[in-house]
């Protein structure tokens, strides 16, 4: 069976890094061994020169808008959105979205991703990407509005992708509910109860947002989320909730329910800190997304780590809040399972074989000791870092190679597009 050999190993679920071999059969981990112990063909030679971390779960984006990357810089959230995003959203193409989808997975490959879970349109472009890839992903729609064929493509993109290859869950994707009228949102809800379907849904990215639920909609936000049976779907994506308040943790504290923290594009927007220190105390699940290439500007994980460790260390005054370990919990498992893979996340047996290696032979990891692993990844390491990114068993990127994909088709397909959508 084929072997990740010598390795420096850990995931979360460890205390200190150890060296081992990593066997993997039919796209799971069948067993780690020690190192060098392993028969049969080598995957990756590690050399006891690089760590094996679980894959990076990027838990909120919109891969294509890979191409709209750079547009309305420096924009109030509504204005870059009314301005600049949704006219040229209402011109993109199934071509765009294929093209957009194809840059984003090679940036995410390279880094470290084994799997996103993304919004947008035309979606089954971006499920055929993610399926010539290799990566995995959880899939939605996203419908604004009270629109019932949005509703039906979406449903159509669960009955062909949900489950395919065990790489795809489909959730439905009512955009935020600021888009989407309570009606339409409450029978999107009944929807998922009855089709078995998770929910992916921006939820109080703006103090707006906050403002409309008390001024206008005269409701807590927490009660919304209730009465709606919006926390009755398999799993319920919440991305950003900057503003749900801390006093209305409790109902969300649930196993089907993930909070996704995208600390970069908040920031980046202007939309405030999610005080992700009450979020983690009160028990709710947190991972970590980097949005959309337009308001971040990067598809980094590790840049979003690194960024989320240090931001609510400054807000809080206090540096023992989001440790490194905590931080790299939110990144890999937590994210799996809040997009709906249950058993993904960690490096043991059983457990589907998505992982990536980084190289540890280079100045920034000089002083790492097994018990220091987690905090020299986050604080000193760097995307740069990642030799290999691993999906179900298959080596989809390796030593700067794709294995997959074309990636000069793909830069210059990205490019021709992102020339014609802003001429
Ligand atoms: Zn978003």
């Amino acid at each position: 069976m084929p072997a990740v050999r010598n390795a420096l190993i850990w995931d979360t679920g460890r205390d200190l890094a150890e060296y081992g071999d990593i066997v993997i059969k039919d796209g799971r981990i069948s067993s780690v061994t020690a190192p060098n112990e392993a028969e049969g063909p080598i995957l990756y030679d590690c050399r006891g020169k690089c760590l094996v971390l679980p894959g990076l779960v990027n838990a909120h984006t919109h891969v294509s808008m890979t191409l709209l990357r750079g547009l309305g810089e420096e924009l109030p959230l509504m204005e870059w959105l009314r301005k600049k995003i949704f006219p040229i959203e209402d011109r993109l193409t199934a071509q765009n979205i294929r093209s957009g989808a194809d840059l984003a997975v090679m940036e995410m490959l390279a880094a470290g991703v084994t799997c996103f879970a993304d919004m947008y349109y035309f979606m089954d472009e971006v499920a055929m990407s993610v399926l010539e890839s290799g990566i995995r992903a959880a899939l939605c729609r996203g419908i604004m509005g009270d629109d019932p064929g949005k509703l039906a493509e979406n449903l159509a993109l669960a009955e062909t992708y949900n489950g395919r290859e065990g790489r795809i869950t489909v959730q439905l994707g009512p955009h935020a509910p600021y888009t989407v009228p309570r009606p339409a949102l409450e029978k999107i809800a009944e929807t998922a109860r009855d089709k078995n379907l998770g929910i992916h849904f921006h939820w109080l990215e703006t103090k707006g947002e906050l403002d409309s639920f008390r001024n206008e909609y005269k409701m807590e936000p927490a009660d919304y989320l209730e009465q709606t049976g919006l926390l009755g779907a398999k799993e319920l994506i919440l991305a950003h909730c900057v503003w749900h308040p801390v006093d209305q943790l409790p109902a969300v504290a649930r196993d089907n329910v993930t909070f996704v923290h995208n600390p970069k594009s908040n920031m980046k927007l202007g939309s405030g800190y999610a005080p992700i220190k009450e979020f983690i105390s009160s028990g709710v699940r947190v991972a970590l997304g980097t949005d959309g290439a337009a308001s971040n500007n990067r598809l980094d994980m590790w840049d979003e780590m690194r960024f989320a460790a240090l931001l609510h260390k400054g807000y809080n005054l206090d540096p023992t809040v989001a440790g490194a370990r905590e931080i790299l919990k939110m990144a890999t498992v937590n994210g799996s399972r809040g997009v709906g893979f249950r058993d993904a996340g960690f490096i043991a047996a059983g457990q589907r074989a998505d992982m990536m290696i980084v190289d540890m032979d280079n100045p920034r990891y000089v002083g790492r000791d097994p018990g220091s692993v987690p905090e020299f990844v986050v604080y000193a390491g760097s995307s740069r870092d990642v030799r290999a990114t691993i999906v179900d068993g298959k080596v989809l990127y390796k030593d700067g190679e794709f294995t997959t994909l074309d990636s000069e088709k793909i830069l210059s397909a990205a490019s021709r597009d992102r020339a014609s959508l802003t001429r």
